[in-house]
């Protein structure tokens, strides 16, 4: 899947700018910071990838990357930010909600959540939205190696009984450390 070499293809700021639904793609959601790069870097195995997403007037797109031509990651961009201004954040729910729910090629969202945080309120509205779009997603949870194993286990629990009430939710949870390699081969597998 990752034999080729995973390039940056376009970032998109509006519903005209995709790139012609000729592929399969999936796509990552989380909070800033949750891990995002650092995983789809681990993902990839290429270092400079994300990086790219991260680059100041980038983190509003919805970023896409390329290996060959079977399929596209999409790097959705980091919500939750503290200090977005109201009007920032309304651009990018609607440029989300229309990708969302419009995007014929699009099987499938990993929405990353911390496992030192749990599920936030955020996270929960994505869900919502992913409901309501009818687009399926799993939960990988991120960082795993920050948390001792007793917590890991509780985090675990926790988010499976909140996704109860996400129909488009998958039920199997994806612990990931994109630091240790944890997950990354059964996520790759996935996708
Ligand atoms: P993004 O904003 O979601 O793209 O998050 P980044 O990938 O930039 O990561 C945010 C911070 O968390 C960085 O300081 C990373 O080094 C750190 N980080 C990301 N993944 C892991 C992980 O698996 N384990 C640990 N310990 N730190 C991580």
């Amino acid at each position: 899947l990752f034999a080729g070499e995973t390039v940056f293809v376009k970032g998109v700021v509006a519903m005209s700018g995709l790139p012609d639904p000729d592929r399969m793609e999936v796509c990552f959601a989380g909070r800033s910071n949750v891990g995002k790069s650092s995983l789809i870097n681990a993902l990839t195995g290429t270092k400079a990838l994300a990086r790219a997403s991260n680059t100041p007037g980038r983190t509003q797109e919805i970023n896409f990357f390329t290996a060959g031509d079977e399929l596209y990651l999409v790097d959705l961009p980091g919500y939750g930010y503290a200090n977005a201004p109201l009007q920032v954040v309304e651009k990018w729910q609607r440029l989300l909600k229309q990708y969302l729910s419009g995007r014929q090629t699009l099987r499938r969202a990993f929405v990353l959540i911390d496992a030192r945080h749990g599920i936030k309120k955020v996270d929960h509205e994505i869900m919502s939205l992913l409901d309501s779009s009818a687009v399926t997603f799993q939960c990988v949870l991120t960082k795993a190696d920050k948390v001792k194993e007793v917590e890991r286990t509780a985090i675990i629990e926790q988010v499976r009984g909140e996704l109860v009430q996400h129909p488009a939710a998958y039920p199997e949870i994806v612990v990931t450390s994109s630091e240790k390699g944890w997950g990354i081969p059964t996520l790759r597998a996935l996708i």
